[in-house]
């Protein structure tokens, strides 16, 4: 039976521990703050903004909210980027997705100054990341990173098997193990041989979006197995990628959804919020 993974209890730590980070930068008169932009009223990123501005508000990182209206035109959210990329009291700038079309949320994200971009999107960001230079790097990537740094899971040497190449999951992560000495390979919706792929893994992260997409058959013993995906299923519970309870008796470690990467993306948010304020006083 795998040991399951407290990415709740885990994020509870990190969160205490950035507590006691920003008390440390006030005290030298730094002040992190993290400006949200929302356009339109999509109801899941009202949820997931309210979850940041409470992490923020527990951690003591300043929260300021830009609520557009979803008839909002591209020149209107590129000014108001433009003008937190300026104020110098903001240390990160998110913008929340999905924007209502047509907004090209591409150039929206191209536009944040790469030293407030917080979210790790910024292009600069995402070529230091595959140089390996400081950057910001995407949240997700980083708490499963983080998870594995915290288990004591080694990285380096291992084959790490990640099932999705989306921007903002499957491909920083890639990099991110990659800089970390693992050897990678990245399977997507085109790929063959997909169990035999995953079959090799020792690290085995699966971002795709499907419940029980990731079968017992799929699985290495003793492989230590990563959930990102975050899925309703049919009674409305929240389920992740894997078949939870078969492939738990083969791998070694295991994340649960919820409770797994899903709390530790929040607190990596507020990591690099608190790393950008510092920078920027440096
Ligand atoms: P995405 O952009 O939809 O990417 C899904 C990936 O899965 C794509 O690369 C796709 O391949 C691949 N895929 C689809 N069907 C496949 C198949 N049959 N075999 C192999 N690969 C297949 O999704 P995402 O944004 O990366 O998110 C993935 C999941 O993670 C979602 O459930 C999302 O809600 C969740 N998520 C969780 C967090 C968190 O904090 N826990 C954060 C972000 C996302 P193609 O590229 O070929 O289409």
């Amino acid at each position: 039976m795998a040991t399951i993974i407290d990415g709740k209890a885990l994020a509870k730590k990190i969160r205490l521990e950035l507590k006691e980070k920003v008390k440390d930068l006030n005290n030298k008169n730094i002040y992190p703050k993290l400006a949200v932009i929302m356009v339109g009223d999509d109801k899941a990123s009202q949820v997931y903004v309210k979850n940041k501005s409470k992490a923020c508000n527990e951690i003591g990182i300043d929260f300021e909210e830009f609520l557009l209206p979803s008839n909002t035109n591209m020149e209107t959210l590129l000014n108001l980027i433009e003008v937190l990329n300026n104020r110098e009291d903001i240390s990160g700038i998110l913008l929340q997705s999905p924007i209502p079309e047509p907004l090209n949320i591409r150039e929206a994200f191209n536009k944040i100054s790469y030293k407030k971009d917080v979210d790790g999107f910024h292009p600069i960001n995402v070529g230091k990341l595959a140089i390996g230079e400081e950057c910001f790097v995407s949240c997700t990537p980083l708490g499963v990173i983080k998870i594995l740094d915290e288990y004591n899971i080694p990285i380096d040497g291992k084959n790490a098997v990640i099932i999705g190449r989306s921007n903002i999951v499957g491909k920083p992560l890639s990099q991110c193990l990659l800089n970390r000495n693992a050897t990678i390979t990245v399977c997507h919706s085109k790929t063959k041989n997909l169990e035999m792929i995953c079959k090799n893994a020792d690290i085995l992260i699966a971002a795709v979006g499907r419940q029980k997409f990731v079968t017992e058959n799929m699985v290495k013993d003793g492989a230590v197995v990563i959930d990102v995906g975050i899925n309703r299923n049919e009674q409305g519970k929240l389920v992740g990628d894997v078949d939870f309870e078969n492939v738990e008796k083969k791998a070694s470690y295991i994340t649960p959804v919820p409770g797994g990467v899903g709390p530790m993306t929040v607190a990596m948010l507020m990591n690099n919020v608190i790393e950008a304020a510092t920078r920027q006083k440096n």
